[in-house]
């Protein structure tokens, strides 16, 4: 605003009838989401436009393609049906798709006009829709079409719901106005989802901001517990970031089914999914993580607590502290970005640190959660192939679509990019004497460049690192970000007076390289790891194993006779692939490795103590 002061005269009569004009011109737009028959699956959207002079002979309405923070494009027009256009009178107006997603009106210069469809909701996740008799859940950007040309207007939308529903979205209400919210752009609209139904509440307050915790579904959780840890994590990570809370309130919507689950980031709300009865208190440690990789494990509480730390950081690290391509967003197609391994990756890294700072896990706890970690991607062939900078950009044809391949041919940048967020931040704190770290890189660019409008680029995220370390990192980026070269966790543990234990022990333990699954009373091969007896011996993805040895299998009978072999040994597989039925003779491999532990070093020097300490904010 100050600049525009100093702009001078001449430069004025330029600008001064362009933003008059833009500003008459800018349409009022307002949608109403109503659900008349929740058991159809049927959103019922009205966009009314209206404007104060004569608008263009003709106007597009688009649907987005995606919802930002899950990078696939879905097709969302797919759903849409009984697509109608007319007059605030009721004549109809003309119209036809013009392309998968982009409806043409023609509007004949009028003012004010309107358009109807109908979206088909039948499916819960974060990034996708649901109505049905119990409840709606919907993300804008799965139902709401954009005006084209008009991304930056505002908007507003009147929620016409069942009596004993409640709305519950980020976005704030319009006084005197039932149900109906405002939103200032479209990738706020699109960046705000709603739950409404008959949902519990939790409350609490930081600062005086309000939180709460909306929950749709019934578990086995405790509530006052919930709201116990989750506002310690929320307090854990607005300490870190500065102390300043960046939303004037701030909402998670839970979702609680029998299976299933996951996370979406939002800028002041976020959408989680997680089992009902997935709130078991264990005792001992276990890795947390959003990942969508790690979904197989047994589900429990803290997997909870770090659902809600995962998600929770991206208000900062990715919905404010912006990637280059990741907003204002394009929704007619892919937007690329190298960095997903800082915005989610460095995420995930956070995720069990901020638990750990919180007091939620212990020191043991995050250890061997990074250990295994460590281990995860110390088995994954495809490290050697696939960079983090590569898995970042190419994630809506790979990561988003992974196939049995994956393991092979790529690295997940959630579980790479945590790692490679572990041996930066201890690289920076051995390099400046731990006055610096990560966390100081993270505060720097919520500092320089979302408080800048500014999103910040690769080069941008390394130069910031350096400023950190007081020195180049050319070394640690071009090997370990752009580059495949194995990572060097002895160099960075040690900073903090660890290392990495790969449980190497004298003798060979035996090596098939393949996982199997049960799947209806069959054991089927899930993945075959490059360069493993398996995989040489040609073991495909997909081969149901009959008998081992000539003896019928299942998948315990399976793993116990293989642990009783030994390198070298020769096995008979009796498999089906497709119909045909045949035998694969396999021999054997060995391994020398064991389970990954992080170990104290001997004799720690008061650096690494000290870093220590302050890394997993231990107290004393
Ligand atoms: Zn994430």
């Amino acid at each position: 605003m100050q600049r525009r002061l100093f702009v001078c005269a001449a430069a004025w009569l330029i600008f001064l009838p362009l933003v008059v004009a833009g500003q008459t011109a800018a349409p009022e737009i307002s949608f109403t989401v109503a659900m008349p028959r929740p058991h159809t699956h049927l959103f019922e959207v009205q966009v009314a436009i209206k404007r104060a002079v004569d608008g263009p002979q003709q106007e597009s309405l688009v649907m987005p393609v995606w919802t930002p923070g899950s990078y696939l494009v879905r097709e969302f027009a797919r759903h849409v049906q009984d697509f109608a256009a007319t007059t605030p009178a009721g004549q109809p107006l003309k119209w036809e798709k013009v392309n998968k997603n982009t409806w043409r009106i023609v509007t004949n210069g009028a003012r004010d006009w309107q358009a109807t469809y109908r979206v088909y909701a039948n499916e819960l996740s974060v990034r996708t829709s649901e109505l049905n008799s119990s409840h709606a859940f919907w993300n804008n950007a799965n139902i709401l079409t954009y005006l084209d040309g008009f991304l930056k207007s505002p908007s507003t939308v009147r929620v016409l719901a069942p009596d004993v529903w409640k709305v519950a979205t980020g976005l704030p209400a319009v006084p005197g106005q039932k149900n109906t919210f405002r939103a200032e752009d479209f990738d706020v609209l699109y960046d705000s989802p709603f739950e409404v139904s008959d949902f519990k509440t939790l409350v609490f307050n930081v600062k005086g901001i309000p939180h709460r915790i909306v929950i749709d579904g019934a578990g086995n959780y405790e509530p006052e517990r919930m709201r116990r840890d989750v506002q310690k994590i929320v307090e854990t990570q607005i300490e870190m970031m500065g102390g300043e809370i960046p939303y004037r309130d701030y909402t998670f919507i839970l979702h609680l089914r029998a299976t299933g689950g996951g996370g979406l980031e939002h800028a002041n709300s976020t959408a989680l999914g997680y089992p009902r009865f997935g709130f078991r208190i264990l005792q001992g440690d276990r890795a947390t993580s959003a990942s969508p990789m790690a979904a197989a494990r047994e589900p429990d509480y803290r997997g909870f607590l770090g659902l809600v730390s995962h998600e929770f950081f991206h208000l900062w690290n990715v919905k404010r502290i912006r990637p280059d391509a990741l907003g204002p967003f394009d929704y007619t197609q892919e937007n690329y970005t190298k960095l997903l391994w800082v915005a989610e990756g460095v995420t995930d890294y956070y995720t069990d640190l901020f638990l750990r700072r919180s007091g939620l896990i212990t020191e043991g706890d995050f250890l061997s959660a990074t250990a295994r970690a460590i281990q995860t991607l110390q088995n994954t062939p495809g490290r050697k192939e696939q960079s983090l900078e590569e898995s970042s950009f190419d994630t809506w044809i790979k990561f988003y679509r992974a196939d049995e391949n994956f393991i092979n041919s790529q690295i997940s940048y959630y579980d790479k990019g945590g790692i490679a967020g572990l041996l930066l931040d201890l690289e920076i704190r051995k390099r400046s004497n731990n006055a610096k770290s990560l966390d100081d890189v993270l505060r720097y660019l919520y500092t320089e460049f979302f408080k800048k409008n500014r999103n910040y680029g690769p080069e941008d995220f390394q130069k910031a690192s350096e400023l950190m370390a007081g020195s180049s990192l050319e070394d640690f980026f071009s090997k370990y970000v752009r580059g495949t070269e194995e990572l060097n966790y002895d160099a960075a543990l040690e900073a903090a007076g660890l290392r990495l234990d790969t449980g190497v022990g004298p003798v060979e333990r035996v090596y098939f390289g393949a996982d199997l699954a049960e799947e209806e009373g069959r054991l089927v091969v899930r993945r075959v790891y490059a360069g493993s007896p398996a995989y040489e011996h040609g073991l495909n993805t997909g081969d149901q194993i009959v008998a081992l040895d000539n003896m019928r299998v299942t998948s315990s009978f399976f793993n116990a006779r293989i642990a009783e072999k030994k390198p070298g040994d020769l096995i008979s597989l009796t498999i089906f692939r497709s119909d045909d039925l045949s035998t694969l003779p396999i021999k054997l491999g060995g391994r020398r490795e064991g389970t990954y532990r992080i170990m104290p070093l001997p004799n720690q020097t008061e650096a690494q103590k000290r870093v220590y300490r302050s890394w997993l904010g231990v107290q004393n």
